[in-house]
């Protein structure tokens, strides 16, 4: 495995390395890992077909080599030979879709997901699916029904959530680039945990076709890499208007993203720093650190930064967590043993067949926020709760709009902590969710935030042995490739990821 996609496509190109050899490696990989004594647990499996596409692709190169047509070849196929991670709740074709949940043991896609369609078209190959939270509900992997996915840079601390398998598979270097979803902050969350970037689009620019519902009007696929431009590749070949999807949408400058560029008008960059998260109980003083060394070196640059009052964000867990589990109460009642995965029938009627499949088919965070969204959404009282949560999203909306009027980036943390040790949230459902505070308000927005890796904590912390931290830059709605191109330039001035394992070698 090289470590970045330009690395491995001039790689492929020249010859020095196959498709296959890349497939084969990561199957070697995940099966010694499978063996260790702490198993990383990010992929739960290795696509049975992976080695065949890859082997397909290695002819189309081969081919184009001898004809002298290998450049024209990767114009039209950017990504071609290239493996990539995808999680367990987004269809592949033929291939098994779990949602890490018993309910849907055994199902199988019956079609591609938009997301994974455009990256086929593009050469990539799906090289397997990731562990996840069951049914993207979590924020540390641990609520999957395949037990957690341990932390690369320690095994014994989670790899975030609810794309933790992506994140850890990326961070090991199994996968090139890895693909997660977001409804309040999976993908930014476990690629701070990690070490890596993870970047949440802007909702609509990423189809969701084929991707299983947690909470709709949240809900945005996202890509993790090892650098900015590793996340600009496949975005690019993923992203616009799709007919499956009406709320999809075209991403502006999209064309700048083959080549990304490192921002450089640093000058007349204004930043936002909400006051609400530098005050915010539960942020840890090493986080603190890092983020005030992320400002310092936007201000060596010549940004400009300035702290703002947005005094809704305080309320943005508590909107968050209304609307998602009422989407999710909504969303999650398909699986009902008659159109979906697994049934558990005792020749008891259709209501004990609903209850028994959903009984034993749910783990018991889903379970706990089916009860809590059809709760909140039942008649006495959706409007102190559902409608309260709203309009509490209505106005952040609002607020974060205006605010992007004067200013271009909002930047905070990812997390008000680094990775934790396995188990160490597990039975506090609360801890965990303020594990969301930075992030929740960005999906509510809609807008684009990428998470980048920007320090980690101290050797003195005894509550942690050194482990990532991550940073949000977070933009205006369509802002996501100016984003990246920000992100880019921090990249080449820290090579956040670390030593590039080649060099390592
Ligand atoms: N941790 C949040 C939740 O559990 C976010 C999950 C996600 O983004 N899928 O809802």
């Amino acid at each position: 495995m090289y470590y970045t996609i330009k690395e491995t496509v001039a790689a492929l190109k020249s010859g020095e390395t196959t498709s296959e050899k890349l497939v084969q490696s990561s199957i070697e990989t995940f099966t010694a890992d499978q063996k260790s004594e702490k198993p990383l647990n990010a992929f739960l499996e290795i696509y049975g077909d992976a080695i065949e596409c890859a082997k397909k692709a290695d002819a189309e190169i081969a081919e184009a080599r001898a004809n002298g047509t290998i450049e024209s070849l990767y114009k039209s196929k950017p990504l071609l030979g290239l493996p990539f991670a995808n999680k367990d709740n987004i269809s592949s074709k033929g291939h098994k879709l779990t949602c890490s949940s018993k309910i849907l043991e055994g199902y199988v896609a019956p079609y591609n997901a938009t997301v994974i369609a455009r990256l086929v078209e593009a050469g990539a190959i799906p090289l397997g699916r990731c562990n996840q939270d069951e049914f993207a509900m979590g924020s540390s992997t641990e609520y999957s029904t395949y037990g957690a996915t341990r932390n690369p840079i320690n095994r014994d601390y989670v790899s975030g959530g609810s794309s933790g398998g992506s994140a850890a598979a990326v961070s090991a270097n199994q996968a090139l680039f890895g693909l997660g979803t977001e409804t309040g902050g999976s993908v930014r969350l476990p690629a701070s945990y990690c070490g890596i970037y993870g970047l949440k689009p802007t909702y609509g620019v990423l189809s969701r076709w084929g991707v299983v519902a947690y909470g709709s009007s949240l809900d945005q696929v996202g890509v993790l890499g090892h650098t900015p431009q590793d996340i600009a590749i496949p975005l690019s070949a993923m992203s616009g208007v799709d007919f499956y999807d009406d709320t999809s949408a075209d991403l502006p400058r999209s064309e700048n993203l083959a080549e990304l560029s490192a921002y450089k008008d640093f000058s007349s960059l204004k930043i936002a720093v909400p006051k609400q998260f530098e005050e915010a109980k539960g942020l840890d003083q090493d986080v603190k650190k890092v983020f005030e060394d992320t400002k310092a070196w936007f201000v060596s640059k010549g940004a400009k930064i300035e702290t703002v009052d947005l005094p809704v964000l305080e309320a943005s867990i508590a909107s968050y967590y209304v609307i998602a589990l009422s989407e999710a109460a909504s969303n999650l009642s398909r699986f009902d043993g008659i159109r979906y995965g697994n049934r558990v029938d005792n020749q008891k009627g259709y209501d004990q067949l609903y209850i028994d499949t959903r009984s034993k088919g749910f783990g018991p965070e889903v379970k706990r926020r089916i009860i809590i969204g059809n709760y909140v959404l039942s008649e006495q009282f959706s409007g102190t709760t559902y409608k309260k949560g709203m309009s509490i999203r209505a106005r952040i909306q609002r607020e974060v709009a205006a605010l992007f009027e004067s200013y271009d980036l909002i930047l905070c943390p990812t997390c008000p902590t680094a990775s934790f040790r396995l188990g160490e949230k597990y039975d506090d459902p609360l801890a965990m969710y303020l594990s969301d505070l930075y992030t929740v308000f960005v999906n509510l927005a809609r807008i684009p935030s990428i998470s980048v890796p920007a320090g980690f904590t101290s050797k003195e912390n005894k509550a942690s042995s050194q482990m990532p931290v991550g940073i949000q830059f977070a933009g205006k709605m369509f802002d996501d490739v100016k984003l990246l191109e920000i992100a880019q330039a921090w990249e080449e001035d820290h090579k956040a990821c670390g030593i590039p394992v080649k060099e390592n070698k």
